[in-house]
């Protein structure tokens, strides 16, 4: 076994033997993968930024309020009470990644994960810009501080920093929507010091990760690259080198490979993908265009690294179905099935209602007994509801706190109740009562409570 073999079976690539980190200088990709991966990274920045401006019925495309705990999906509104239903499109999710790892791999990493979609096709690139390709950059780091170096960091930084900021700000609309973050921008620093305070933090994070800690979040820290190892087996589809046609490698060899360590230079995590299928693989392809440029060149077939599954090299079989990805398939369809099932079946309106807490029952005129209650009703519509809350076990009397209940399209309502009823029909100290809620004498939910006498 080679001394490179031994090393990137013993440690991480990007670190040295004393375990210290070792600066990556990735050559610029160039080719038609790359070319793909960029027109590509267009569209899923695109989409990253455009995503809480675009409106359906009104409301962002995609919401995600922790704080309110309301979530739009697509103009659908979820609540706290659809958990069940966000619990199996989670599942769906995790589902679907597990299947498309099978199957293809890393292939989210490179193509669609933000982390690399910022890293390479937006930091590196200006990197490129100001500082050049690799060994100019290597260059520059290893040199004294010159007025030019100060002047290419500076700049770096200071671009690196605003788009960290626009990062974090871009990210918050995702959370609390565009109007929000117009107002919190309208409204002095001072009023909201913590949030400016979080955006701060989160801007620093954002500007540290692109700006030191890069691929390591890829190669250590991301637990689904971690994942790999237990997802994928020898069909799955990756970035592959055939040894078969590449072996033995050299200048002066049978094989094709003529081991000028080209796919290594353009690797953002400085792997060899000659030592087979890598944890630190993120499937970029830069590694793939390298190679074909050097087979060009050497007036061999393009293809030497590819997509390919280990038994796509070895046997020259190609297809990616197989027993496990098909099980999984069918784990997914009945997961999505369930969560279409309980999206279109769930109720027009939701309702909670719970005695206030801390208080008892109040002793009224003649015999009449009351109990004071919360109501919080949401609305999954798309209508304006006109509400009416009637007891239908009992004959009792409710007298709401405030205006008529009204709830707008996919809104919330919450008030107080007071409900009062005699003592003679009570079943005790505690009888279980329902009402009905109503929209224009149409029974929509029924609830069960209780009710607290003397
Ligand atoms: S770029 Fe291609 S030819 Fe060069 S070392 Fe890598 S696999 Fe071999
Ligand atoms: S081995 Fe190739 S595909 Fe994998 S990360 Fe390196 S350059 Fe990208």
């Amino acid at each position: 076994m080679s001394k490179s073999e031994i090393s990137f079976r013993d440690r991480p690539i990007n670190l040295d033997e004393s375990g210290s980190r070792k600066w990556v200088y990735a050559k610029k990709p160039k080719g038609l993968w790359y070319t793909r991966r960029t027109i590509f990274s267009w569209f899923v920045l695109l989409f990253f930024v455009a995503v809480p401006f675009i409106r359906i019925n009104g409301n962002p495309l995609i919401l995600l309020d922790i704080a309110d705990r309301k979530f739009i999906l697509f103009g659908a509104i979820f609540w706290a009470q659809d958990s069940l239903i966000l619990a199996l499109l989670m599942l769906s999710f995790i589902m679907f990644i597990i299947l498309f790892t099978v199957t293809f791999g890393r292939l989210w990493c490179g193509w669609a994960c933000p982390q690399t979609i910022f890293l390479e096709m937006v930091f590196r690139k200006i990197e490129y810009l100001i500082e050049g390709d690799y060994r100019k950059r290597h260059t520059l780091d290893d040199g004294p501080w010159t007025r030019e170096k100060i002047l290419k960091k500076a700049a770096k930084h200071f671009i690196f920093i605003a788009i960290s900021l626009l990062m974090t700000n871009t990210f918050l609309l995702w959370f609390i929507g565009s109007e929000k973050w117009f107002q919190l921008l309208a409204e002095p620093i001072g009023e909201n010091i913590s949030n400016f305070s979080i955006m701060l933090v989160v801007s620093a994070f954002f500007y540290w990760v692109y700006g030191w800690f890069r691929e390591q979040i890829c190669t250590m820290v991301c637990p689904y690259g971690r994942m790999q190892g237990v997802l994928l087996d020898s069909r799955s589809v990756v970035v592959s080198y055939d040894y078969k046609r590449g072996e033995p490698r050299g200048p002066r060899t049978e094989g094709d490979c003529i081991d000028c360590r080209q796919c290594i230079s353009v690797c953002p995590t400085a792997i060899d993908i000659r030592n087979g299928t890598q944890l630190e693989c993120i499937n970029c392809t830069a590694c793939i265009d390298q190679c074909n440029s050097v087979m060009k060149a050497t007036k061999k077939p393009p293809g030497l690294i590819r997509f390919d599954s280990e038994n796509g090299i070895r046997h020259g079989h190609t297809s990616i179905w197989n027993t496990r990805n098909r099980a999984y398939s069918v784990v997914l369809l009945v997961l999505f099935s369930f969560f279409i099932y309980t999206l279109l079946s769930r109720p027009a309106i939701e309702t909670t209602i719970m005695r206030t807490p801390g208080l008892l029952y109040q002793e009224n005129e003649g015999t009449i007994i009351s109990n004071v209650y919360n109501i919080k009703i949401v609305n999954k519509t798309h209508e304006e509801m006109p509400l009416e809350i009637r007891l239908i076990s009992h004959q009792g009397e409710i007298r709401m706190a405030g205006s008529k209940m009204e709830i707008s399209d996919q809104d919330r309502f919450e008030s107080t109740f007071i409900l009062y009823i005699d003592e003679a029909l009570l079943d005790g100290d505690n009888t279980k009562v329902e009402f009905g809620i109503y929209s224009n004498d149409e029974l929509l939910e029924r609830y069960k409570s209780s009710f607290l006498g003397p």
